[in-house]
């Protein structure tokens, strides 16, 4: 589409709007459309065409019906955390949710119903008043909807199972107009689709989801600097998958800060840094520290009790809006010393402080539900790794996208085939039916019944032409389960 058509498709949007949308309309030049324009990767830097703040469905509905009709590339946003941009688009229509942060809860039932635009923070805020949670992400100014609709892992994950496995019903409005409802028994297939499939099959006005109970954790945190961290993921390897479904054991491979709470041998030095959280009685976890503390060389060993709030915004200020971010991800269904070895080698080599190699064990309730009961790929690969380059000077951008695609390189042959969506870069198409192995037909499918035009295809985008033609094999790890 040439920008003439484009500016001239948005003045329709603009003008078949008028009298059909109470939310708020942005375009370039009006006050507030800067801030409203940018998205959380700095990488990012597009210019929509018009910015449509919805209030409630009906705006939505006009949205996608004016949008749809004149053929408008429109874009679908909640938090505007996709670490691919898919939240914006040049020239074209972003459909804005984040006026649409209603949330009712019923204590009794232990259930909400969460508007379409919440954040992790808006939904942890109202839900722990009444001491229950939701098992989402780490990071509170995350969109829930993005989240949720890839699949969403986090601390509940191995007691709760994912975001997506905790949703009880959707409401959202379709590439024709309609206000459709998916559950287990309505539009079954579309409910199906939903809970891995991300943005793919319409905008989320809400979510009804299932809540459990939680206001406090045991947090250890402990650094391992980077002559003794082969041994520390060597037991890590070895031990998480035996442990009880309440321990949630995440590591971080990066450069300790320069700040004052870490420990000064520590402060600009390449280290593993460890966070471990146990769900439940609080002396049987500290047993279950004590076991795993028996081995290793750590340095600023920390126990305490938390509320979940603070462990749900303990991570905020690491990932600051605005800076530049890339990443690379997969799974392993073994982790293997030599993939442990070419981890500690680019430790060794990190061109940014701000750069890591996150390994997470998922397991626990995750892991036993079955594979065909949600469109979400990898329930049976266990280890997860992202590789996250993080930051801040546009020069510095080759060297740090260069750094995560090396390693990846090294690592992909002795990784399983897959990757969860909300992981992936914007350069990674051809992964998109990796990411769904025997679910990506079914998919397909249920796109073709609601989407029939690919209205929706700024997301992971699922179509027959995102096929995958990987350039680097997978090893041995590369049967599915
Ligand atoms: C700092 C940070 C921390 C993260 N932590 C975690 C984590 O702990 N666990 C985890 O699983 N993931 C995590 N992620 C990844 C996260 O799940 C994805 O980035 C997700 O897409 C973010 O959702 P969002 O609503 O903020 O995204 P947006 O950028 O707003 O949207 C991303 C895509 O989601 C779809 N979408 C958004 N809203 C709607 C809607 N209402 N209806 C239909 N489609 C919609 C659209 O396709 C859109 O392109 C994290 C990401 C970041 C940046």
């Amino acid at each position: 589409m040439s920008d003439h058509t484009t500016s001239q498709t948005i003045r329709e949007v603009a003008s078949a709007l008028k009298g059909r949308f109470r939310g708020e309309i942005l375009r370039p030049g009006d006050p507030g459309f800067p801030e409203a324009k940018s998205i959380w990767n700095g990488m990012v830097a597009r210019t929509p065409g018009i910015i449509l703040r919805c209030d409630n469905a009906n705006d939505v509905q006009a949205a996608v019906l004016i949008s749809a009709g004149v053929g408008a590339p429109t874009a679908v946003r909640c938090g505007g955390h996709s670490l691919a941009g898919f939240s914006t688009c040049e020239g074209g229509v972003v459909i804005d949710l984040s006026r649409m942060r209603h949330i009712d809860i019923d204590e009794s039932k232990r259930r909400a119903r969460v508007g379409g635009g919440c954040l992790l923070g808006t939904i942890d805020t109202a839900t722990q008043r009444v001491g229950l949670a939701y098992p989402a992400g780490v990071v509170s100014h995350t969109g829930a909807a993005g989240l949720i609709l890839g699949g969403g892992t986090g601390w509940l994950t191995r007691m709760y199972g994912l975001s997506c496995d905790n949703v009880e019903s959707v409401q959202l409005v379709c590439a024709d107009g309609s206000l459709v409802l998916a559950t287990e028994r309505k539009n079954a297939d579309l409910f199906w689709a939903l809970r891995g499939g991300g943005g793919n099959f319409g905008v989320v006005t809400e979510f009804g989801l299932r809540l459990h109970p939680c206001t406090s954790v045991l947090l250890c945190t402990a650094w391992t600097l980077c002559d003794n961290v082969q041994p520390l993921l060597r037991h890590w390897r070895d031990n998480a998958p035996q442990l009880p479904d309440e321990l949630k054991w995440n590591i971080s491979l990066t450069v300790a800060p320069d700040s004052p709470e870490i420990p000064q041998q520590l402060r600009g030095c390449p280290a593993a840094s460890e966070s471990i959280v146990w769900f439940g009685d609080e002396e049987r976890g500290h047993r279950y520290l004590d076991s795993i503390l028996k081995v290793g060389d750590r340095v600023g060993v920390s126990r305490k009790m938390i509320s979940f709030l603070t462990l749900q915004t303990m991570a905020d200020a690491d990932f600051p809006h605005g800076a530049r971010y890339y990443t690379k991800s997969g799974y392993f269904y073994v982790l293997e010393d030599r993939s442990i070895d070419l981890m500690l080698a680019a430790l060794a080599e990190i061109p940014s402080r701000k750069n890591q190699i996150e390994l997470a064990f998922l397991g626990g309730a995750a892991g036993r539900i079955r594979a065909s009961e949600t469109a979400f790929g990898d329930r049976c690969a266990p280890f997860i790794l992202n590789l996250l380059g993080h930051w801040s000077d546009p020069h510095d951008d080759a060297a740090n996208i260069t750094w995560v695609r090396n390693l990846f390189r090294a690592l992909r042959p002795h990784m399983k085939k897959g990757v969860y969506v909300n992981f992936m870069s914007g350069d990674e198409n051809d992964r998109v039916s990796e990411a769904y192995h025997d679910s990506w037909n079914r998919l397909l499918e249920v796109k073709k019944k609601y989407d029939p035009t690919n209205f929706f295809r700024l997301n992971q985008n699922i179509t027959e032409f995102s096929t995958a033609r990987t350039s680097a094999p997978y090893g041995s790890q590369s049967r599915d389960a």
